[in-house]
């Protein structure tokens, strides 16, 4: 078997437009964009490129875009008064702190600082409860994505066996809960796993989110499995020397023999993640301003 490619940066590519689509319906009807502001503490390059993207897909979009830069030296309270300013900003609709912060500031009080309704991330404890509960709420980017291209891709979730490889609150876990939330039976494996291969071999959905390069073998998979490979790791590119190039954290080679369906790395999970922060600000804007 050779699985079908969940093609993500084409899948964003659509929702991007729907979302341009939907605020151009809003702007002609009189009504107010919706808006984010990202704040960016300190000179970190990767978080430069980040925001840097985040920023034109809002503008692509139509929406109201700030980036809020401030210095690597900036103190915790400078931070927390720039976020009391954006809560209070109604232009403002979603926040977003890029991660990581300078040592002098501390992350979790900073993201409890955002206002919940504004919290596009859904990293805010409010909103991590909402999903633990399975209640609607705004939900982590990433994880959102993954289900989004299943939900695509017309693939059954309920009653499926899933295994998410990784904890993190950042992905494995919000993965798992909203894998949950769709009704599969989740398994979470992490590094103390004790065999990894076993779980992966009856798993009918893996999202491998660990940070490992090519870990996840594809002699491990059961054969018709759907694979999404969060993972996104820089290596050195086998052809070019001095050269890097980024692979995810299953053996895709491999892996795509087996599975029925699965995500290529870069192109897969890696492109939902600023298609979901598009759909959760306007998302944010329908519910603090209306649906006009
Ligand atoms: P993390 O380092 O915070 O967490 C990694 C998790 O993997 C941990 O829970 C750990 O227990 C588990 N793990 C580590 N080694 C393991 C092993 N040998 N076996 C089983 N489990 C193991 O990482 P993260 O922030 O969750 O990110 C995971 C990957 O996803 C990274 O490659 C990251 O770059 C990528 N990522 C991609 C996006 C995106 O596509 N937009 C966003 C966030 C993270």
């Amino acid at each position: 078997m050779s699985a079908t490619i969940l093609d993500g940066a084409a899948t964003a590519r659509t929702i991007r437009d729907e979302v341009a689509a939907a605020v151009a319906a809003l702007r002609q009807a009189g009504g107010p964009p919706p808006g984010l502001a990202v704040v960016l503490v300190g000179e970190d390059p990767a978080s430069r490129v980040y925001v840097a993207q985040k920023h034109k897909a809002c503008q692509e979009a139509g929406f109201h875009s700030e980036v809020i830069t401030l210095p690597g030296t900036a103190s915790e309270a400078h931070v927390l008064a720039e976020i009391a300013r954006l809560n209070a900003d109604p232009a403002i609709h979603g926040i977003l702190v890029q991660v990581p912060l300078p040592s002098q500031i501390d992350q979790s009080r900073v993201m409890h600082a955002i206002d919940p309704r504004k919290d596009v991330d859904g990293f805010h404890p409010v909103n991590v409860g909402k999903l633990t509960m399975g209640d609607d709420t705004f939900f982590p980017c990433t994880p959102l994505g993954c289900l989004e291209l299943l939900k695509r891709y017309r693939i059954p979730i309920q009653g499926k066996r899933a295994l998410v490889i990784g904890r993190s609150n950042i992905v494995g876990k919000p993965v798992a809960l909203l894998l949950l939330r769709e009704h599969a039976t989740v398994t979470i494996g992490h590094s103390r796993t004790v065999d990894l291969p076993g779980e992966v071999a009856r798993a009918d959905i893996v999202v491998a989110a660990l940070g490992k390069p090519r870990f996840v073998q594809g002699a491990w998979i059961k054969e018709g499995a759907v694979v999404l490979d969060v993972g996104i790791n820089q290596v050195p590119h086998p052809d070019q020397p001095g050269k890097t190039r980024l692979v995810g954290d299953v053996d895709f080679e491999t892996a795509r023999e087996r599975a029925a369906f699965i995500t290529p790395v870069p192109g897969g999970a890696g492109p939902m993640t600023i298609a979901m922060l598009l759909q959760n600000t306007l998302k944010a804007r329908h519910l603090l301003v209306g649906a006009r």
